[in-house]
């Protein structure tokens, strides 16, 4: 299992870590500071030594760094890894918003997330609602703003996979979660949402600036888009 340094401190922007394997020209490390592509967040990028980062993977519990030059890379060598941290830092503020924009529109209208893809420019989130327009989008994003200037902390803790389980609003995307994690991540954004969630986050809503809705589209019969972006 790799071990996720993002989980410990999800503002570490380079680290140190040992090649374990080496698989054509994806490598998995003993640690790193990569969130990997999943949980509707893509993945980090970045570089490993010389080698640049395009895209890093999970497959079970070991993280795949897809490099461009494997050469470089044998098992047993050290190596150092650096984030593209502007990316990386619109992703976590992305991340943040998409936590309270869900909580917003669940608890006006019930609805729950069918789907999400949480990017550096532009994101979005599925909700199974019937009724979806921009007055609608335009209300629940100032809703979301008025959370993000209550400068909320956000708190990441682990908890008993079965203590998380019994209180459903955790896991609202329970089939995203290992079966074989017997402790599952917590993320508690204040008062507003917590949830099962092994992705990056800030520490501070105050740290997302301004949320701006983009648009609104119908997939599907009760299954409406939004798309969004921070300032
Ligand atoms: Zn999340």
């Amino acid at each position: 299992m790799t071990r996720r340094l993002f989980w410990d401190d999800m503002y570490a922007r380079e680290f140190d870590a040992r090649v374990v394997t080496v698989e054509g020209n994806r490598i998995v490390l003993d640690q790193t500071a990569f969130n990997p592509r999943g949980g509707g967040l893509v993945s980090d990028t970045g570089t490993i030594g010389t080698s640049r980062v395009p895209e890093v993977v999970k497959e079970g519990e070991d993280i795949f760094h897809v490099v461009e030059a494997p050469a470089e890379f044998g098992p047993g060598k050290t190596v150092h890894g650096v984030l593209d941290w502007d990316r990386r830092f619109r992703i976590m503020r992305m991340h943040t918003s998409a936590h309270i924009l869900s909580s917003v529109v669940n608890r006006e209208t019930g609805a729950l997330i069918t789907g999400n893809q949480i990017s550096p420019d532009e994101s979005r989130v599925d909700f199974n609602l019937e009724n979806f327009d921009r007055d609608k989008m335009s209300y629940y994003i100032d809703r979301v703003n008025e959370a993000v200037q209550r400068e909320l902390e956000v708190k990441t803790y682990f908890m008993k996979r079965e203590e998380a389980l019994a209180n459903p609003g955790f896991v609202k995307l329970a089939n995203a979660m290992p079966p074989s994690l017997d402790m599952l991540r917590i993320v508690e954004i204040g008062d507003v949402d917590t949830q099962a969630d092994g992705g990056v986050h800030v520490r501070n809503t105050r740290e997302i600036g301004k949320v701006v809705g983009l648009k609104t589209e119908n997939k599907g019969k009760s299954n409406r888009r939004l798309y969004f972006t921070v300032q």
